[in-house]
């Protein structure tokens, strides 16, 4: 029998315990548990599921034994347990618990491409508390701020154009370190990407090193370009498509009115080459009828390499020029476009993903004490770092050059020394003491629980508060309905 390690997964050394994350993320239209889940193992279980690269269970068995020596009817037991199980499974070892994701183990020969040798995992000390990643798992190139349409809902800080002016030697050392670490993912977004004139090059670069950037773009690409893009090898591709309204595109992208005819062009060509297309489609007052959500479904429907069709309404973003009560599509149309997509999700080959507008509103209006204490981690400065154009390391993306969340800088320093540095740490371990007192957190008896590892959501406090008050509560935190912040 043929077993292989889940190639949804990857394993993550992570310095006395080992760390099982999804091995790609926005991408993952066949993993059916949260792509922000990690679980923690034991490094000695991460060298035996190492070996599980889809042999036969017996020539694996062997390894194992040869190389790390253990037991025979142990490592069946253990394979026995994990195989196909379709829930988390907690598993002792030496007086600890790993916890295995459902599937970790699978029947049958799959490629992984981010493979690493059980000798990756070798440990002195354990400890598989939850704590930061000992080095960062996900890592965002952020190439311009440029873009070829000018978005009426944008999110991004656009105040000043800004193009990349990291040396690209600068960024193929930050790459190969980046792939010494064992950094799970490496990034890249713009802006526009292809607007970035060493695109191709970084991509070869992102390649040699293992790493298959999610790229995704707005601008309407030549059969010369989709060519490069097969030739070099990528996996998939991501395309922003709000309408195919010509009229409705010019005044939600300033675009002219071809442009819905170039980017159809553009799918077509993609199609045409056989590169999995992931459409995105974001719901703005400009470009969120049905009117524009059926003219994307009448020509997506049958064009086979369409992999996922994801609906979001827009955000609220901290540095848009129009109000967002000018973009925010109210909750009646995005009702609609649920019902519309549901009458048709069936008669396509692709998921749809459309947003539920109750179910969002009421989490965050109910957010009950227990459900905010038991929030999801966020990734910044926790598993991620995002740098910026000109180098700056920021903790989050839509934070991009807040002083107070810039981390480092990669033209002075490397990936390690930035994850490491004073400014990264006191960041992540925020004192009690060093929030202001007109805060609710400065004197919150629940400080540990709700921040030692957790960290709030600072770009959502900015958002509602300003830029100058994140030591504000969590958008959530169930205590701000209580007292006066
Ligand atoms: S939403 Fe994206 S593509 Fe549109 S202007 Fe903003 S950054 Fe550019
Ligand atoms: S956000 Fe602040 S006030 Fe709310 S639970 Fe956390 S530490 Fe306490």
């Amino acid at each position: 029998m043929k077993i292989s390690f889940n190639p949804l997964y990857y394993i993550k050394p992570d310095k006395g315990r080992a760390i099982i994350m999804a091995a790609q993320l926005g991408r993952n239209t066949e993993l059916h548990i949260n792509e922000t889940f990690e679980t923690i193992i034991h490094p000695l279980h991460a060298m035996i599921l190492s070996f599980f690269n889809g042999r036969e269970l017996e020539d694996v068995i062997h390894d194992i034994q040869i190389n790390i020596g253990i037991d025979e009817s142990l490592l069946k037991h253990f394979v026995r347990d994990l195989l196909n199980c379709n829930t988390y499974l907690r598993v002792r070892c030496n007086g600890s618990f790993s916890v295995f994701p459902p599937n970790t183990l699978i029947t049958g020969a799959y490629n992984r491409e981010k493979m690493l040798s059980w000798r990756n995992y070798i440990y002195e000390t354990v400890d598989l508390g939850m704590r930061r990643h000992y080095t960062p798992s996900s890592i965002t190139l952020m190439v311009n701020n440029i873009c070829y349409t000018q978005c009426h809902y944008c999110y991004a800080d656009k105040r000043q154009k800004v193009s990349c002016t990291i040396p690209f030697e600068r960024i193929k050392e930050i790459i190969q370190e980046a792939s010494s670490l064992h950094v799970r993912t490496f990034d890249v977004i713009g802006g526009e990407f292809f607007l970035y004139d060493k695109w191709y090059e970084l991509l070869k670069v992102l390649h040699a090193n293992n790493f298959h950037p999610y790229l995704s773009t707005k601008l309407p690409l030549h059969e010369t370009t989709v060519t490069k893009l097969k030739n070099a090898g990528i996996q998939d591709i991501q395309v922003s498509l709000d309408s195919l309204i010509g009229g409705h595109l010019a005044t939600s992208l300033f675009v002219d009115e071809s442009y819905a005819s170039k980017i159809q062009k553009t799918i077509l060509l993609l199609d045409k080459y056989k590169i999995p297309i992931y459409i995105h489609t974001v719901l703005s007052q400009r470009t969120g009828s049905i009117e524009d959500i059926k003219s994307i479904y009448n020509f997506i429907k049958d064009i086979p390499s369409i992999k996922e069709w994801k609906i979001d309404k827009a955000g609220k973003s901290m540095y848009a020029n129009t109000p967002y009560e000018d973009i925010e599509i109210p909750d009646e149309g995005v009702e609609n476009i649920a019902m519309f997509i549901d009458s048709i999700k069936d008669d396509v080959a692709f998921p749809i993903r459309a947003p539920r507008p109750k179910v969002a509103n009421q989490l965050a209006e109910n957010m009950k004490a227990e459900d905010f204490f038991t929030r999801g981690l966020c990734s910044g400065n926790y598993s991620s770092m995002f740098i910026l154009p000109d180098g700056k390391v920021t903790m989050c993306e839509e934070l991009y050059w807040i002083p107070k969340f810039i981390i480092g800088n990669i033209k002075e320093q490397s990936l390690t020394e930035i994850w490491n540095s004073q400014k990264a740490l006191s960041l992540f371990n925020t004192k009690q003491e060093d929030i202001p007192a007109s805060s609710l957190c400065h004197s919150c008896s629940d400080f540990l629980k709700c921040r030692s590892v957790k960290q709030v959501c600072y770009k959502e406090i900015i958002k509602q508060y300003g830029q100058d008050k994140w030591y504000l509560p969590d958008v959530n935190c169930p205590y701000t309905n209580m007292k006066s912040k």
